[in-house]
């Protein structure tokens, strides 16, 4: 591909187009219009100056004087002869008025001599609106030729009236090489002006777009401490907020994709080696091929798999292919059996999980994504509570809306970090008593999933005390059939927004707790 111009060529270039586009304009004008146009706009001049003689009122006082007015503001000669018949049919004439302004008048001294005199006069009696005009030849040193126009109208006593005026018209040769020099000069300063323009206002422009291209250069190495300024035109202003932006979006990626890749890897890499020891161990050593370290070898390949399913499942339910299929079912059931698988697997190990529900409550939803909230929620609490290990579960039910939550006894959650820990891979870092391995999707999958539902949800936490996830759906009267809803249609809810709006509001007030507030309700 051709490698474009610099700023500074193209800039002088159009310069220079504009600067042709002048000189050419002024050559137009100045030269090859001149003549023509001083030619127009002088017998315009002087056919108005005949016409407006020729009615002038003979017998006024002001008669003589308005003529030397109109001679002398314009520079012209004005004759006016009266024109008698006499018996015989032969005509004299007697100049009445002269007014001898011009510099170099041809009617005063030749017109009359050379017998022109007589072919004005038939010609203008001849002519339309008795007014006619001539470009003479005539010329003396000043004049080039000169322009006589006559006019004929009526005068006193049944006479006629001749006016003639005339003005010598200008050689406009001379005038054309003056400007044919100052052309030059002309286009001498406009190349020069057109350069220095160009080199100005390129260098002013080309300056911020210079420096944004280094930054950007930065910025594709992988280096994010870049800052993009714009300079003193808007669009540039514009082009490196948007930039800067950029590059602030891209650093977090970055900084996500780092941990994304730590996380996963740990996560992975976890159960992987547990397989690979507990396999060899069973291969090498006699007596090792028990039920026992089958059953951690399968437990580690559920470990993993669920992992890979919950990076599937959130990566469906944010990318909106994730349908909702809505049923009816109970959503006390839905908890009383998590509970309850939780409590097997975990009751050995001294946890106590309880339900507190008076009474059973329907919704309609999507009984999977709501069992996977159920069961994340439970995890985290498990995964999260204090020494005591326990895990209280509550439903209350208030204006047709049925609520869960989940509340432990643990650490709690710092207010600065709860707006966070709904984030994809976030994990709050916090020590931990116990080794707690997450991938830091469980919330990320809860808060997807109740988007998708257009459902309340939130937390109220206080540091050393413990946690309480919540979340609300409405009540279903049981019969009520259920639906199938597009997951980009609820993703935009406001409702949902302000659900999770609510996070931050609880986890302030969380002096309370969730397990005061829902205590009662158990
Ligand atoms: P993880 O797999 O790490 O548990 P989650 O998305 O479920 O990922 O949770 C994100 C982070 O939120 C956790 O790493 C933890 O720091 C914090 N968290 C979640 N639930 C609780 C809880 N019940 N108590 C304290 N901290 C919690």
């Amino acid at each position: 591909m051709r490698r474009p111009a610099g700023m500074k060529v193209k800039m002088f270039m159009y310069l220079a187009v504009f600067s042709a586009i002048v000189l050419a304009v002024i050559v137009v004008f100045q030269i090859i219009l001149l003549e023509p146009v001083y030619r127009a706009s002088t017998r315009r001049q002087v056919t108005a100056a005949a016409r407006t003689i020729s009615g002038f009122d003979e017998g006024s006082s002001d008669y003589e004087s308005d003529i030397y007015d109109i001679a002398s503001r314009f520079g012209l000669c004005v004759s006016v002869f009266a024109i008698t018949e006499d018996a015989g049919g032969g005509k004299t004439a007697v100049e009445t008025v002269r007014a001898h302004t011009g510099q170099a008048c041809v009617i005063h001294s030749t017109v009359t001599n050379e017998g022109l005199f007589a072919e004005l006069y038939t010609r203008a009696r001849q002519s339309d609106r008795g007014i006619y005009l001539e470009t003479t030849e005539l010329r003396n040193s000043d004049s080039e030729g000169s322009l006589i126009c006559a006019a004929v109208s009526g005068g006193s006593g049944g006479a006629e009236l001749l006016t003639l005026v005339n003005v010598p018209l200008q050689p406009v040769d001379a005038t054309v090489a003056t400007l044919r020099l100052q052309l030059v000069y002309i286009s001498l300063i406009l190349i020069f002006v057109s350069a220095v323009a160009a080199y100005i206002i390129s260098s002013r422009m080309s300056r911020p777009v210079t420096a944004m291209n280094e930054e950007a250069k930065k910025l594709a190495t992988g280096s994010y401490d870049v800052n993009f300024t714009g300079g003193e035109f808007l669009e540039t202003v514009q082009l490196a907020g948007t930039l800067n932006y950029a590059a602030s979006e891209l650093s977090k990626l970055d900084t996500m994709q780092k941990e994304l890749i730590g996380n996963i890897s740990h996560d992975l890499r976890t159960p992987l080696t547990m397989i690979a020891g507990y396999s060899e161990v069973m291969r090498d050593i006699p007596g090792e091929m028990n039920a026992e370290n089958m059953q951690i070898i399968i437990d580690e390949t559920n470990r993993l798999s669920s992992l890979v399913n919950d990076m599937l499942d959130l990566s469906r339910l944010t990318g909106g292919k994730r349908e909702l299929k809505k049923t009816l079912f109970s959503l006390t059931e839905c908890v009383r059996e998590t509970v309850a698988r939780y409590s097997r697997l975990k009751g050995a190990q001294g946890y106590v999980i309880e339900f507190h529900a008076d009474r059973e409550a329907f919704v309609s939803a999507d009984e999977t994504l709501i069992l996977q909230v159920i069961y994340n929620l439970v995890s985290n609490a498990v995964n999260y509570t204090g020494d005591d290990r326990k895990v209280d579960i509550y439903q209350s039910i208030e204006n047709g809306v049925c609520r869960i939550t989940v509340c432990d006894t643990g650490e709690g959650i710092a207010p600065e970090k709860l707006p966070f820990i709904w984030d994809r891979y976030y994990r709050t870092g916090d020590f931990h008593k116990r080794a707690v391995v997450g991938t830091g999707l469980g919330l990320s999958i809860v808060k997807n999933a109740l988007i998708l539902h257009g459902a309340q949800f939130g937390v109220s936490s206080t540091v050393g005390k413990g946690s309480a996830f919540w979340f609300e759906l409405p009540e279903a009267e049981a019969g009520e059939d259920g639906e199938t809803e597009k997951s980009g249609e609820t993703e935009d809810d406001p409702e949902s927004d302000k659900s999770t709006g609510e996070n931050g509001e609880n986890g302030e007030n969380g002096e309370n707790g969730g397990n005061g507030e829902n205590g009662g309700n158990g």
